[in-house]
C-alpha cells in the first residue's frame, strides 16, 4: 500500500484528525502535506457529510442534512515545484471504500447511501415531482451494489471521486464570487437558491485561525459547483485508471479531493447524490511546466477516463424534448429535455411495480448514461437517458407479455418538513 499522506481515523470527526482538511475553496488554506512530482501516495476521504447520514431506515438525517458543512475535503496537498500556469497531472491508480482491516464504526465500509433533499433544503433535479426527503441504503459485496429498499436491481460499482481540484488564486476566487452573486441577485429569494454564496458558518479551513480564518471564511467559495479548478464535477467516468490534467493557479497547486462515489448515473440527478461513501484513493502526480498555455487548458480540467467501468451491450433509452409537463414550449433547453427524458424513464419503470422514488433513485445511482442527442433542431433539444438492461433481475424491455411485476419489500424511507 502506498504511503498514506492524509490518513483519517474513522472513529473521529473530520476536525479531530491528524490533519484537518477543508470544506471551502480559498487560496490561503495552507497545504497540510507536500508530495514530489513522480510520487505515488494514498489519501483517505470522509464521505461528504462527515458521517451525518446513517445506515438505517429513516430519512430524517437527509431531511436535516447539514449543507453548510459540505464537502469535507482531504488536502490541500502541495506538489513540489508546481507554479501557476502549469498543468498538474493526477493519475487515479486506485479508489475504493474504506478498507476492511481499518478499525472504527465506519470500518470496512460495506455500504453507501443515495438521498434526495427536500425542496427547502437543497432540492434536486426533479424537486417539483419529489419535494420531500428520501434515502436508500446500498450494500457493497464483491464490487456489486444492491439495496434493501429497491428490489431486483444490482450493478457493478463504477467507483470514482465526485470532487477533486486545485486551489483557486485570489483573482479567480473573486471572479467566482462576483459572477455567482450576480446570478443570486436575479432572484435572491428562490427556493432552492440559484447558487450558494460564501458562508462562514461551519466553514473549515485547515489550520487557519483567528483573523486569517475570519477573513478567508467570509469570502471562501462553497464546494458544490464545478468550476475552472475542476471541483465537484461528479463525472462518473473518473474511475481507476483515469488521468486528469488540472490547471494550476497557486504555487504548489494545492490539490484537494473527496465526495467518493461507489456508483453514479450521468447527472447525479438525485443530488444527495450518487452512492455516497468514505474511502481511499491512490494517486500519482506529475507536472507539465507551462502546460496551461501549451495546451490551451485554462477553462477547466481535461481528462482521460479510466477503463474499468462495467461494459454493457444492451440499453433501454428514453428521450425527452424541451417542452414542460404543462405543454409549454421552451427553446433548445437541454436541462429541461433531460428532465423529461428522466421522467419518461421513471413513468416506464413504475409499470414494473417500482414506486416513482425507487425509479428516481435507480437513475441517480446506477451507471446510466445521459446524452445531449440533439441541440440544434429548433425549438426542441433532445436529451436521452440510457439504462443498461442488465441491472434488472428481469426482462425490462417492452414485450407482448406485459411488464414483469417486482415483489416489493421495504419502503423507501421518506421524511418531510
Ligand atoms: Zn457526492
Amino acid at each position: 500500500m502506498p504511503h498514506d499522506v492524509f490518513p483519517l481515523d474513522s472513529t473521529r470527526k473530520f476536525t479531530d484528525q491528524k490533519y484537518v482538511g477543508h470544506n471551502r475553496w480559498h487560496p490561503d488554506v495552507p497545504a497540510n502535506v507536500e508530495v514530489r512530482p513522480g510520487e505515488v501516495f494514498r489519501v483517505d476521504c470522509r464521505e461528504w457529510f462527515d458521517g451525518a447520514i446513517h445506515n438505517d431506515d429513516s430519512a430524517e438525517d437527509v431531511l436535516h442534512a447539514p449543507l453548510s458543512t459540505v464537502h469535507v475535503l482531504s488536502g490541500p496537498i502541495a506538489v513540489q515545484g508546481a507554479e501557476p500556469g502549469d498543468l498538474l497531472i493526477v493519475d487515479l491508480l486506485d479508489v475504493g471504500p474504506i478498507p476492511q482491516e481499518d478499525s472504527g464504526p465506519l470500518s470496512g465500509q460495506g455500504w453507501g447511501y443515495t438521498g434526495v433533499f427536500a425542496t427547502q433544503n437543497g432540492g434536486g433535479f426533479l424537486t417539483e415531482q419529489f419535494p420531500d426527503a428520501y434515502k436508500v441504503i446500498w450494500d457493497f459485496m464483491g464490487g456489486t451494489a444492491t439495496s434493501r429498499h429497491i428490489p431486483q436491481v444490482s450493478f457493478t460499482g463504477i467507483v470514482h471521486p465526485g470532487l477533486m481540484g486545485t486551489a483557486p488564486s485570489h483573482a479567480l476566487l473573486q471572479k467566482w464570487n462576483a459572477r455567482e452573486a450576480a446570478l443570486i441577485a436575479t432572484n435572491p429569494d428562490r427556493v432552492p437558491p440559484l447558487a450558494l454564496p460564501p458562508l462562514p458558518q461551519d466553514a473549515i479551513l485547515g489550520n487557519l485561525v483567528g483573523a486569517d480564518f475570519d477573513r478567508a471564511a467570509a469570502e471562501a467559495a462553497r464546494t458544490a459547483p464545478p468550476r475552472e479548478n475542476g471541483g465537484n464535477q461528479d463525472i462518473k467516468n473518473f474511475t481507476k485508471g483515469t488521468r486528469v490534467f488540472y490547471p494550476v493557479f497557486v504555487p504548489g497547486a494545492n490539490l484537494s479531493m473527496g465526495d467518493l462515489h461507489f456508483s453514479q448515473g450521468d447527472g447525479e440527478i438525485t443530488f444527495c447524490g450518487a452512492i455516497e461513501m468514505g474511502g481511499f484513493m491512490d494517486l500519482h502526480v506529475d507536472l507539465i511546466k507551462g502546460g496551461m498555455e501549451t495546451y490551451g487548458v485554462s477553462e477547466n480540467a481535461i481528462f482521460m477516463p479510466g477503463n474499468v467501468a462495467p461494459q454493457f451491450s444492451e440499453w433501454l433509452a428514453f428521450s425527452g424534448t424541451s417542452v414542460t409537463l404543462d405543454g409549454e414550449q421552451h427553446y433548445l433547453d437541454s436541462h429541461l429535455s433531460y428532465q423529461r427524458a428522466c421522467l419518461h424513464a421513471i413513468d416506464y419503470l413504475t409499470k414494473f411495480g417500482y414506486s416513482p422514488i425507487q425509479a428516481y433513485m435507480i437513475l441517480g445511482a446506477a451507471p446510466i448514461e445521459g446524452r445531449l442527442s440533439g441541440v440544434v433542431d429548433i425549438p426542441n433539444s433532445c436529451s436521452t437517458v440510457y439504462i443498461p438492461t442488465a441491472i434488472f433481475g428481469f426482462d425490462v424491455a417492452p414485450s407482448a407479455d406485459g411488464p414483469f411485476q417486482v415483489e416489493q419489500g421495504m419502503d423507501v424511507p421518506m421524511a418531510s418538513f
